[in-house]
């Protein structure tokens, strides 16, 4: 039985073909789709850097399919982002392309490579706003699914 996973994808560096971050997401939206069977992708959620202050980027969650288990679901998303030009064991620096699973059909995994759900999924809005927006009803942690855990982060958010 091939496997439902949720995939955040970002970028906050422009590519040489691809241009900035917006159209490096949309590229890695197509290039996804050509690998895996793609059931849905969120619309681009996106923060420009505004006159030359701060980093441009751009975020979106997609729906796929695939038989593959979480490592070799993490070693393809991998071989993505090399495609894309990034550059490994570069971590919170400015990135081509970054590829996190956020979630799977099969619960909870945890290896020395991977958590899943992902473990900074509830105070990410970027990852949690798409994904609610195209999978409110997911489950992510407990009882509590992405749209509930999308609203309790914009609560936190509002409070002084
Ligand atoms: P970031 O945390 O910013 O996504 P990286 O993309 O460099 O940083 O990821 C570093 C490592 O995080 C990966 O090599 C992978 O082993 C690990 N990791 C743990 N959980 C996950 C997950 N759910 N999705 C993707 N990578 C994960
Ligand atoms: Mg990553």
């Amino acid at each position: 039985m091939p496997h439902l996973y949720a995939i955040a994808i970002g970028s906050n560096r422009p590519h040489g073909a691809h241009g900035r971050p917006a159209g490096v997401v949309q590229a890695a939206i197509a290039e996804l789709d050509c690998r895996f069977s793609l059931f849905e992708a969120s619309p681009l959620l996106l923060n420009p850097a505004s006159g030359g202050a701060g980093r441009d980027f751009a975020n979106a969650v997609a729906i796929l399919e695939s038989p593959l288990e979480p490592p070799a679901m993490l070693a393809a998303l991998k071989a993505v982002e090399r495609a894309f030009g990034r550059r490994p064991c570069r971590r919170w620096g400015p990135r081509v392309l970054d590829l996190d699973i956020l979630a799977w059909d099969g619960g909870r995994w945890s290896d020395r490579q991977l958590t899943i759900p992902h473990a900074a999924l509830e105070t990410r809005a970027f990852m949690l706003l798409p994904l609610s927006h195209i999978a409110p009803f997911w489950r992510l942690r407990g009882a509590l699914t992405a749209r509930q855990l999308a609203a309790r982060l914009g609560k936190r958010r509002a409070r002084p």
